[in-house]
């Protein structure tokens, strides 16, 4: 069907892990088959009651996260996007992806994968530093890492990531390099670097390892090394912490940096939809019982706008701007721009507002300071 109306994307939470790593503050916990099954029928019937608001609307990305989505297993995968494609139109080329730890041999499950429709797998590498594995308490080996990515090629996967991880306990410039090297060398297309942010009531929280990380300035050299590196083997970058080669952003991702809507299904997941904001609480039961989201107020606004672009290398827009606010941007921002642009934490080519890599290191304040002046 054809439409006029902007594409959408569709997020479903898998809120289970075979562990806990004590850095993690995702919902997600151990489940057994009985409750993968009953999990995997509550998101088949919620796809379902949903197809009212999602009739007229066509979806160009599918994105499973969690905890570890693979662990509901192909077929139970396939269900649930097989219930998806049922309630909402999908794009010829939608983008399907699917997490996946890296852990060892899954050949099976990522041909069963690809075979149902996934062509997108995102991995948790983290690290290809085994003492930086240990420290994050992760439960592959470097080997299984590079074992699994060959395994999802070989399975007829293109589109690959791997995450990295900045900022830990003992991490130097040139440990970075190789886990970054190592990325380059399995030849995957896309990856994403996240400074490791110690968040309130997980083991590393109570443990107070915040003490041990890599001071502020130390951080900063981790995320010019990381950024330096990735350029240097082809990969641009399009957010603050991803990285892809030409063609293979996660357009899925996108969608979210743009303020643009996506639907929603599974506990603890947030969508946006029809100018609205939703959640459904971090709390398997009530989902498993139909519970339905709770509102979260309206979303879409030029605050909102500014916030997200800005997180991206294209920036905000004035063009895209003043099409969706019908104005332009404000001037008092305008002139603040201009100040930051000076000292070197922005760039404005006329069309495009954008930070730089030294304002990517302090883009909450940049951001902050920018939002100020849009009352
Ligand atoms: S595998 Fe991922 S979601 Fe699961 S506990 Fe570890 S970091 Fe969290």
């Amino acid at each position: 069907m054809k439409t006029n109306r902007p594409l959408i994307g569709v997020y479903v939470h898998i809120p289970f892990c075979d562990g806990k790593c004590p850095y993690c503050d995702f919902y997600s916990m151990r489940a057994d088959e009985a409750r993968l099954e009953a999990y995997t029928n509550a998101l088949c019937r919620t796809a379902q009651a949903w197809a009212p608001q999602w009739h007229g609307k066509t979806a160009d990305t599918v994105y499973f996260g969690g905890g570890t989505p693979v662990l509901l297993g192909a077929d139970r995968l396939r269900r649930v996007l097989e219930s998806i494609r049922a309630n909402i139109a999908l794009t010829a080329d939608a983008e399907i992806t699917v997490e996946a730890n890296p852990a060892a041999a899954q050949e099976p499950l990522f041909r069963a994968l690809h075979k149902a429709g996934f062509n997108r797998l995102s991995m948790g590498l983290q690290s290809a530093d085994p003492d930086e594995l240990r420290f994050l308490g992760r439960r592959h080996t470097v080997q299984q890492a590079s074992e699994a990515v060959q395994t999802a090629r070989d399975a007829g996967f293109t589109n690959i990531s791997l995450d990295l991880m900045l900022g830990l306990q003992g991490q130097t410039p040139e440990r970075l390099k190789r886990s970054v090297a190592f990325c380059a060398q399995q030849e995957v297309p896309h990856v994403s670097a996240y400074l490791l942010k110690v968040e309130p009531g997980t083991p590393f929280d109570r443990r107070g390892v915040e003490a041990q990380l890599p001071d502020e300035d130390a951080q900063a050299e981790l995320y010019h090394t990381v950024c330096t590196e990735l350029a240097q083997y082809g990969y641009h970058q399009y957010e603050i912490s991803n990285f892809a080669k030409a063609g293979f952003e996660s357009r899925h991702n996108l969608h979210y940096w743009r303020d643009e809507e996506y639907a929603a299904l599974g506990a603890s997941a947030h969508g946006f939809l029809d100018g609205k904001r939703f959640y459904y609480p971090r709390d398997i039961e009530a989902f498993l019982q139909g519970q339905p989201p709770v509102a979260d107020g309206t979303g879409g606004d030029p605050e909102e706008y500014i916030l997200l672009a800005l997180r991206l290398t294209e920036g905000v827009r004035r063009s895209v701007y003043r099409q969706r606010f019908g104005q332009p941007l404000p001037k008092a921002l305008e002139r603040k721009a201009a100040l930051l642009a000076r000292g070197g934490l922005l760039t404005d080519d006329g069309e495009c507002i954008a930070l730089t890599r030294d304002g990517f290191l302090v883009s909450n304040a940049v951001i902050g300071t920018l939002l100020d002046c849009m009352d």
